[in-house]
């Protein structure tokens, strides 16, 4: 049985938050995109962690945590997270990782800062932590294979290609300094040392898995409206964050995936530039972004502010479509406990049109949000552990947003720890 997490929105749903509790009940988690560019924020009993690369079930001793095929792989930040859990007493995690994964190169961070800078006012808001150049080289087919460490003659070879062609871009396009050979080569000798007590041939591995009945759970970063093909494209991430790459990032079959479990905030937020159509500003913002997630909404990676909105259903009935989400889970509702009163963003009006489908980009940029106001509840629902015992009002705004989503809300999170969870 395999059940993915994923995002509905523009990433930070809370995400960490729903793959730590059902990791409880998983043998294996999975990551199969992205990179330490985003962070997962994790409240358990051993305290609080800010996750970027390792997966959200590495704080339980019962689960294998796996680092798939389809993630871009930072070996010193994989390093640098396990060394951090270790300090604050979790037990070293049973980690594997694919030797199909291939591996961010510090010229991949180099070059997404170089373009950043290149670009000035007009760069798409990166992370700089090397993932569109690292992608860029993977389907380019000059990014470096954790299997390749292991063949020296190769690698060299590799390595002296991949300094010929990007100390071109190194010295006519951004006045750098060159790459050397020599110098890959002692990093990547680094990385082998560090990484091959767990490369492991993890489809197989999770082939035996499936046959043995386990139960594996993929976790996804960032969310819907990231997806290079069904997100704001170009603002969006690298790589998919859709369940269905789950099949590919991992390397199971897509028929496997039977439990797609989507993550939704109960309000809008996003980092970095992008169309946001029910984006608020001024004080109304502050406050939100002041009272959000736990203790504000700031980038877990980048510590950036927030941008932030009311909730929008025709992003987020989207968003869950695309994933092919089988049921939702609401986070964050706890925040919104001090508004008089919420407005839901239910249509987009485009040249004078209202429409409740999620456009295109180009149409995007145009669309005005179409609101419809609910009452707030005014009260703390911190605690607060069957649903019926919501206040009404919180009661309706969930229900409302569920008719909206067409698809069934079974979860709603009214708090970062890991039991503040309220099954319907
Ligand atoms: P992810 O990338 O989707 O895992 O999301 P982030 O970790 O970036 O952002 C979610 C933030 O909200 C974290 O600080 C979580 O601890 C916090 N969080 C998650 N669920 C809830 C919730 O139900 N209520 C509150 N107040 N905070 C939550």
């Amino acid at each position: 049985m395999v059940t993915a997490v994923v995002g509905a929105n523009w990433g930070d749903e809370g995400k960490g938050k729903i793959t730590d509790m059902l990791g409880e009940e998983s043998d294996i988690i999975v990551r199969f995109q992205g990179g330490s560019n985003a962070g997962h924020t994790i409240i358990n009993d051993y305290g609080k962690f800010a996750l970027h690369i390792l997966p959200s079930g590495v704080f339980y001793d019962h689960t294998t945590s796996i680092i798939g095929n389809g993630v871009a792989l930072n070996i010193p930040d994989l390093f640098k997270e396990i060394q951090g859990i270790l300090d604050k007493g979790v037990p070293m995690p049973k980690i594997k990782v694919s030797d199909r994964a291939q591996i961010v190169m510090p010229y991949h961070i180099l070059f997404d800062q170089y373009e950043e800078e290149r670009l000035g006012g007009k760069s798409f808001g990166s992370t700089k932590s090397g993932i569109a150049p690292f992608y860029s080289d993977k389907y380019a087919k000059i990014g470096i294979q954790v299997s390749e460490l292991f063949d020296e003659e190769s690698l060299r070879e590799k390595v002296e290609g991949i300094c010929e062609k990007k100390n071109v871009l190194m010295e006519h396009l951004y006045h750098k300094p060159a790459l050397s050979p020599d110098d890959l080569m002692e990093t990547l000798h680094e990385y082998r040392k560090m990484v091959e007590p767990y490369v492991c041939d993890v489809s197989a591995f999770l082939y035996k898995a499936r046959t043995e009945g386990k139960r594996i759970l993929l976790e996804g970063q960032l969310g819907s409206l990231k997806d290079p093909d069904h997100g704001i494209y170009p603002m969006v991430t690298s790589s998919s964050t859709l369940a269905g790459y789950g099949a590919i990032g991992a390397g199971i079959p897509p028929y496997e995936i039977k439990r797609i479990v989507t993550v939704v905030k109960a309000y809008s937020s996003a980092v970095g530039a992008g169309e946001f159509v029910s984006e608020i500003f001024g004080e109304e913002a502050d406050e939100l972004r002041r009272r959000g997630g736990d203790g504000g909404e700031y980038g877990a990676t980048t510590g950036r502010p927030r941008r932030m909105g009311w909730f929008d259903a025709v992003a987020s009935r989207y968003g869950c479509r695309i994933q092919g989400a089988t049921e939702v889970a609401l986070t964050v509702l706890d925040v919104l406990g001090y508004l008089d009163e919420l407005p839901i963003c239910v249509g987009y009006e485009i040249d004078g049109k209202v429409t409740k489908e999620f456009p295109t980009t180009n149409l995007l940029k145009k669309a005005k949000p179409v609101y419809e106001t609910l009452p707030g509840w005014k009260t703390d629902i911190r605690g607060i552990q069957e649903y019926d015992k919501l206040p009404a009002n919180c009661r309706q705004y969930i229900e409302f947003i569920e008719k909206e989503l067409q698809v069934p809300v079974s979860m709603v999170s009214n708090g970062p720890g890991r039991h503040e969870i309220i099954y319907r």
